[in-house]
């Protein structure tokens, strides 16, 4: 099979099998597990970050990040497409009594400009509207294509959101991949956000954890919320083992898979009736327009998974991404699976 449907299918290697069978362990319920610690110190160099918490999932850590970070009633700023709103079932609503405040982004890039969020947002509100409490940016930008967000570029909003007195919470789940993408470090990619999430368990190639990054207090905080949410976990230096190697090693392969993106684009662009703009694929996410096909989306996937390829189509659209589990040769093989398809 060639899994395409998410980076999320990678399989740890046999050095993290091997780490993970070794790993000292303890209850990290009570802060005891030296592996856990270990992974949570390393990320906090790494980020530039005060403190960090592992969690069972990116969404459990983006989720915790709201809670603290607002009250009931509060109204938080994300982008149309964005993770929190359109793919975290209503939890933001569910845990912390908040609504949503969609923006699209008027480039179709998914990262917003201050230009886009300050009409959105409500300060000091007359009493019957709900005042902003937070503003969260995803980078890199899961349904606008894996696209990135500069350092400069999040900087700015952090900066002009504080001067209002709003803090800001960064979905950098695949932060690593921006990081490579444009050559700058993930602690400048985020260096004026209150809070960052980042998952271990996708193109890092770890089965299970993210990273929760922020001050001592916020983390302080985060730790009961993860415990309240269910999400206290005993001897997890298991995975912990597993992370200290992706964080490690990680990144610097994550180069090949968004080659292996781009020439997927540069394929599928010279398909009939497949519409893709090759130039913004500029990691390891590729979505592409398949209406000029006649096909529907489940016609095409269906056709793929008979010839062993599998991906998510939704609406006119068909999202695929690469990884580590996933080859130049592969990509070759997709090209010619679709073609025959289209
Ligand atoms: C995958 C993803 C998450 C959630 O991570 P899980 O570990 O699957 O819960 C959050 N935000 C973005 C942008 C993602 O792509």
């Amino acid at each position: 099979m060639i899994d395409l449907r998410s980076d999320t299918v990678t399989k740890p290697s046999e050095a993290m099998r091997r780490a993970m069978a070794q790993a000292e362990v303890g209850d990290d319920v009570f802060g005891d597990d030296p592996t856990v610690n270990r992974l949570q110190e390393r990320a906090c160099e790494v980020f530039e970050k005060e403190a960090a918490l592992w969690v069972p999932t990116g969404c459990m850590g983006n989720e915790i990040a709201v809670k603290v970070h607002t009250k009931p009633g509060h109204e938080i700023v994300t982008e149309d497409r964005g993770h929190i709103l359109n793919y975290e079932l209503g939890a933001a609503a569910v845990i912390s009594g908040v609504t949503i405040r969609a923006v699209k982004s008027s480039n179709g890039s998914g990262h917003l400009t201050w230009d886009e969020i300050e009409p959105a947002l409500k300060i000091d509100p007359p009493y019957f509207q709900a005042a902003t409490g937070l503003i969260c940016l995803e980078n890199t930008h899961n349904f606008a294509g894996g696209s990135v967000m500069t350092a400069a570029a999040c900087a700015d909003v952090c900066e002009r959101s504080h001067a209002v007195g709003l803090p800001v919470h960064m979905d950098g789940a695949r932060i690593f991949n921006a990081s490579v993408a444009l050559n700058e470090s993930v602690a400048d990619l985020t260096r004026g956000c209150d809070s960052v999430m980042f998952t271990l368990s996708k193109g890092l190639g770890v089965p299970a954890g993210s990273i929760l990054l922020g001050t001592k207090e916020f983390i302080q905080e985060a730790r009961i919320w993860r415990k309240r949410l269910g999400g206290g976990m005993r001897q997890i230096g298991i995975l912990a083992a597993a992370g200290l190697i992706a964080l490690d090693e990680g990144p610097q392969r994550l180069a090949q898979d968004h080659a292996n993106a781009r020439a997927l684009a540069e394929g599928l662009a010279e398909i009939k009736g497949i519409s893709i703009n090759v130039e913004t694929v500029v990691t390891n996410i590729v979505i592409f327009d398949i209406s000029g096909t006649g096909r529907t989306s489940a016609e095409i996937v269906s056709m793929l998974k008979d010839n062993g390829i599998l991906a998510i189509g939704f609406g006119n659209l068909i999202r695929m991404v690469t990884h580590l589990d996933v080859s130049a040769d592969q990509i070759s093989e997709t090209v010619n699976a679709l073609k025959a398809a289209c």
